[in-house]
């Protein structure tokens, strides 16, 4: 193969339906990258390589270094992220303080932005496709249920992960408000260290997705400030045209205040 000559294919990072991501080594420059291998075949994975070679370059989104093809399959070779996924940092920190929740939620939220802008709507935000750089910056990956949207058209079709899929998507049109709805589930998350919407099988989620209310009752949301919540409920909203947009989230009065310096 042309990236066997020049790259070095080595550990395992992950494993995926369509193919699977390496670590790969420049033969040239000793330098690492990540390198995803999607099979060939399914319409979904020529799109995938389309949308990082659209959205890529922007800080918050996964670099893609160069693209391979041979007769089976597509070879991404992309920025590493080695420190891992925003999945395994929330395993580790359990609860996190609304600085840091405000910290993620904007550097999440300026890349959707950025996304949205460039007229694609992610449809996987979760923290599993959510990674970070040896330095702990965000970097927004895997553009494999990315599609672009055209002026006003409405989107279908059902997918993303049950758990940050928005109502609207359960029952028909949708727009870009789901990845603001999936980022609410995050921050949901975030603060209080559970999801918000759940059950005992799918169905029973997708139930509490489309009817439960957001509940501040409970003990664990004593000690989550007042504008936290606020924004939470604004980007949790049911009705996609009131809920929140990626400016809005950032102008939010909560993020301004836990971040430095409003973009
Ligand atoms: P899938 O579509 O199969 O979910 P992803 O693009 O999400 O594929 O990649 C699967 C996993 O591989 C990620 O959750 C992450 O653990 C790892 N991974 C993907 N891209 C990178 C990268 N650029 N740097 C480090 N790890 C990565
Ligand atoms: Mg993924
Ligand atoms: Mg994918």
């Amino acid at each position: 193969d042309k990236i066997e000559q020049e790259y070095e294919l080595a550990k395992t990072l992950g494993k995926g339906k369509f193919g699977s991501v390496v670590i790969c080594r420049s033969r040239a420059t000793g330098e690492e990258f990540a390198c995803k291998t999607l099979l060939k075949g399914e319409e979904i994975v020529h799109r995938e390589v389309e949308m990082m070679q659209h959205l890529s370059g922007h800080s918050g989104i996964v670099t893609l270094k160069a693209v391979y093809e041979d007769a089976e399959s597509f070879h991404l070779v992309m920025e590493l992220c080695s420190g891992g996924r925003l999945l395994d940092q929330m395993a580790k920190e359990g609860v996190y303080t609304e600085h840091k929740a405000a910290n993620v939620i904007k550097e999440l939220m300026l890349a959707i932005k950025y996304c949205h802008e460039m007229g694609v709507v992610h449809r996987d935000i979760k923290p599993e496709n959510i990674l970070l750089t040896p330095t702990g910056q965000m970097k927004l990956a895997d553009f494999g249920l990315a599609v672009r949207i055209l002026d006003g058209q409405s989107l279908s079709g059902i997918v993303g992960s049950p758990a940050y899929v928005a109502p609207e998507v359960l029952v028909g049109k949708y727009s870009e408000k789901v990845d603001i709805w999936s980022a609410g589930v995050l921050l949901h998350a975030l603060l209080v260290g559970v999801l918000p919407f759940k059950g005992n099988s799918l169905d029973a989620m997708f139930d509490a997705i489309k009817k439960e209310n957001l509940d501040f009752s409970g003990g664990m949301w004593d000690s989550v400030s007042r504008p936290a919540r606020d924004l939470l409920s604004g980007m949790l909203t049911r009705s996609s045209s009131t809920r929140l947009t990626a400016t809005d989230v950032l102008r939010h009065p909560w993020i301004s205040f836990y971040t430095e310096r409003t973009p």
